[in-house]
């Protein structure tokens, strides 16, 4: 692919694999993913815990354990690729262009100081104008405390960490991720400690302050209903690879994976009996994963061939792609055709 195509894009991963070192080998997590994100646009990797959501996006903001070694693929930010950046430049670029923003807020926060100087902190390193005047850095703060509808940002500056609510402190953490521009906005299950009545307010907080800075956006969720509320696009993935994407519209209108369609059954129905399909099995062992596709062992529809190779991208429909053999040659799996005859 061109470099005109790649800077389209704010990321762009391509073929990542990487392992981690423990005393039993390199289990090997990412299986070859693909991922991209444009300017404005919001993406979604939804899948099981442990199937190498948060070892993707770790990847790209390059904060991977010590343990990670990336065996293969290349991750580019706005053209230039991470992985062979010095260490300065990258310092730079999460410093000013890259957010993230964790599923614990009160593990990303510092318990010794108050939220204001955490704020101002940030507003300091991130390359704005007027970035080292403390009456600048005072003045982004408070508005982007009021921006994610804190009330009381003065009360709030001056307080510690653990003097406010869960909610509260996730909100903190998206104002500090958007107290300043930013390309790139990460969000690692924003709202999996958080109770229901709260997680609403959090997610419309940050969608609403991701577009106003028109910022490209990566979450991710275990929750198919928070990807479709939040993403133009979303990114099944399952044991290490992107097994189907697609415009959550689509996905929600004929998702195709039979991993996809698996979750789609887990999602609990107002008339009952959602729940109770599910998923039989779990993911693989990745220190010994099944050879060719590795959602064989669970899949209803697994014949001999998709233990032999891992299945390529197969584009279905325009634009929705699928990484399973029932879907070469473009065919739409039916009742009539599911049987794998
Ligand atoms: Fe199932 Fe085979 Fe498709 Fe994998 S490639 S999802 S095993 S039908």
């Amino acid at each position: 692919m061109d470099n005109k195509l790649r800077t389209d894009k704010v990321v762009d991963v391509k073929n990542l694999h990487i392992s981690f070192r423990t005393f039993r080998g390199y289990p090997h997590v990412l299986n070859g993913v693909n991922l991209y994100v444009k300017k404005k646009e919001r993406i979604s990797i939804v899948g099981e815990t442990g199937c190498g959501k948060t070892t993707t996006v770790n990847a790209i903001a390059q904060i991977l354990a010590k343990q990670a070694r990336i065996d293969d693929g290349e991750i580019f930010f706005k053209g230039s690729n991470v992985l062979t950046m010095p260490q300065k430049e990258l310092k730079k670029l999460r410093a000013e262009n890259v957010s993230i923003i964790f599923q614990d807020p009160i593990a990303s926060l510092n318990p010794v100081f108050t939220i204001g100087q955490q704020l101002k902190e940030v507003i300091r390193y991130s390359g704005v104008e007027g970035a080292a005047d403390k009456n600048v850095q005072q003045e982004r703060a408070i508005n982007a405390l009021k921006e994610t509808s804190l009330p009381d940002p003065e009360r709030i500056m001056d307080s510690y960490p653990f003097q406010l609510s869960g909610g509260m402190r996730q909100r903190i953490c998206i104002a500090m991720s958007l107290a300043t521009p930013r390309d790139l906005v990460m969000a690692d299950e924003p709202t999996t400690n958080l109770d229901v009545t709260i997680q609403d307010q959090v997610l419309k907080t940050l969608r609403q302050r991701v577009e106003e800075k028109e910022s490209a956006l990566i979450l991710i969720t275990h929750s198919l209903g928070v990807a479709r509320e939040m993403a133009d696009r979303i990114y099944v993935m399952y044991a290490g690879n992107m097994v189907e994407t697609a415009s959550s519209k689509d996905i929600f209108r004929e998702c195709l994976h039979p991993y996809t369609k698996g979750l789609m059954s887990c999602i609990p129905k107002l008339a009952g009996g959602g729940i109770a399909e599910g998923i039989p099995g779990h993911i693989p062992n990745y220190m010994d994963p099944p050879p060719g596709c590795r959602f064989a062992p669970r899949c209803p529809y697994a014949t001999a061939r998709c233990s032999e190779k891992q299945p390529p991208m197969f584009e279905a429909a325009p634009e929705h792609f699928v990484s399973c053999y029932l879907y070469e040659n473009g065919k739409v799996m039916t009742k009539e055709n599911s049987d794998g005859k």
